[in-house]
């Protein structure tokens, strides 16, 4: 979107805050950004869920490997913080992506390409735009480095919202592939993705990467469910 013209909508649709309503220029009002729980202090270094100490990994990464090598997230899926993606992801507030992708800065290791989580087919076209791979595309632009659309899915998935992580892992596994035209091989790729759950679509995602050579993988999401 052009700069008038995205001044000219916020004439239009003044910005307001995704929590609670009021007009404010900002990611959320004020009022609202202090509830806003960052993930800071000791967490599992290999997914980044937040720890009492720091560990190298957590009991979920002990039992079943993820094939990321790290993933982080800027804040707790709650709250502010889950209005925020909600008002990314489904009610079209696509202006959210700049300031968005600058959240994960933080989080971000050195890589040489970014990519994110494919949306089916269905959900694009229904949504109109993916809301990973905006945040992708915005955070390459903020690294320099080149996004590249690497994967997309092979199959059907169900819902993971209600699934158990075993079932989640089962209802992802083999749903995705590396789009032809494209070579990941001996690349490191940061992942991007909106919500980090259990972690197994990031993982699935990983192992398909790591697979087609990519050399390491890691996650950056807006927000993980604790
Ligand atoms: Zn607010
Ligand atoms: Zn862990």
């Amino acid at each position: 979107m052009s700069a008038y013209l995205s001044a000219f909508l916020d004439l239009l649709y003044p910005p307001r805050c995704p929590a609670c309503g009021r007009l404010t220029g900002e990611l959320l009002c004020p009022a609202c950004l202090v509830k806003l729980e960052s993930i800071r202090g000791p967490i599992c270094g290999r997914c980044g869920r937040p720890r009492s100490i720091s560990s190298h990994s957590c009991p979920d990464c002990a039992g079943e490997q993820p094939y990321f090598s790290s993933a982080r997230s800027a804040w707790v899926f709650a709250g502010p913080g889950r209005e925020l993606i909600y008002d990314f992801k489904y009610r079209n507030n696509t202006r959210l992506a700049e300031a968005l992708a600058k959240e994960l800065l933080p989080f971000v290791t050195s890589h040489d390409v970014v990519s994110w989580v494919p949306l089916a087919r269905s959900k694009k076209w229904a949504r109109g735009y993916n809301q990973a791979e905006l945040l992708g595309r915005r955070l390459a632009r903020l690294t320099g480095r080149p996004a590249v659309a690497f994967l997309k899915r092979i199959r059907r998935t169900a819902d993971q919202s209600r699934l158990s992580p075993a079932e989640r892992r089962k209802n992802v596994s083999r749903a995705f592939a590396v789009r032809r035209g494209t070579s990941v091989t001996g690349l490191s790729v940061l992942l991007v993705d909106d919500v980090l759950t259990t972690g197994a679509t990031a993982s699935e995602c990983a192992r398909v990467l790591v697979e087609s050579g990519a050399t390491t993988v890691h996650v950056v999401t807006l927000a993980r469910a604790l």
